[in-house]
């Protein structure tokens, strides 16, 4: 099966703007992919729309062969997404905010603190896991979305530029954690608009621009076509 297909996705804002004008993708287990575009291109859109934060205006999302709308349950349990945006509880602490995550996808509450600490530790968070998450800097924020995002140990992941603003070296070291549970068979989607970030990570990528695919092809070729 593949990890995600997106058939003739649309969607238009309440305003009347055309975000996504029929976007097709396939990406297939184990794939590491990127969605290259620029600022405006519908990029987080679609994935706010796989995430099942923004609603289609029409076609179809299927993750690991389970349709969004009507397998709803399943198919989140296959997903972990890392938005943009940092969206914790102020107040509660890292750790916690893990295991509350892994309650909602009903792991048992030992399960929950292993995972919790592994994912810390694996994302160099583990000294910060009794503070407050309005204490944590930028780059620290960013490392736990992705540990949350993680707990559940979805098939497929979803990143929006998880590395947009964040020194060279914490970048090098999203990079080795994503390389790593790629090669442990999560199947990885990232948007960037940095062609070296694609270049370096990825196997595929798909060009949007416009709320349009524009190239879907792996970056080998599309490099020698530069
Ligand atoms: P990207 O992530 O590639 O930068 P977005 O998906 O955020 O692009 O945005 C695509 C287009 O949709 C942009 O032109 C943006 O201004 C527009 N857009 C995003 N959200 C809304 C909204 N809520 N209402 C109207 N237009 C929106
Ligand atoms: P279900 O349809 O399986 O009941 P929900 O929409 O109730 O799923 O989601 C369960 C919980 O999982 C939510 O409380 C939310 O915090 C979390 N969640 C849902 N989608 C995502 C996602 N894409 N990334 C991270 N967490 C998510």
């Amino acid at each position: 099966t593949d990890a995600l297909v997106l058939k003739q996705l649309t969607k238009t804002y309440k305003n009347g703007f055309e975000a996504l004008k029929g976007i097709d993708l396939t990406v297939k287990e184990g794939d590491f992919y990127a969605l290259l575009g620029p600022n405006g291109a519908g990029k987080s859109t679609t994935i706010s729309i796989i995430s099942s934060l923004t609603r289609k205006s029409s076609g179809h999302v299927e993750i690991f062969g389970h349709d969004l709308d009507t397998h709803p349950s399943q198919a989140k349990q296959c997903l972990g997404v890392v938005p943009q945006e940092f969206n914790f509880g102020q107040f509660e602490k890292v750790f916690d905010i893990l295991v509350t995550q892994a309650g909602y996808y009903g792991i048992p509450k030992k399960e929950a603190q292993i995972r919790a600490e592994k994912y810390l530790n694996k994302l160099g968070l583990w000294e910060k896991h009794d503070v407050q998450s309005r204490l944590l800097s930028g780059g620290m924020k960013r490392r736990l979305m992705i540990a949350r995002a993680m707990i559940h140990e979805p098939r497929l992941l979803i990143l929006d530029e998880p590395t947009a603003g964040v020194d060279i070296e914490l970048r090098r070291s999203m990079w080795e954690f994503l390389t790593e549970i790629n090669n442990q068979g999560t199947s990885i989607i990232l948007t960037t608009h940095y062609l070296e970030e694609a270049e370096m990570l990825c196997r595929r990528i798909a060009i949007i621009d416009k709320g349009v695919i524009k190239e879907d092809t792996d970056i080998k070729t599309l490099l020698s076509q530069l």
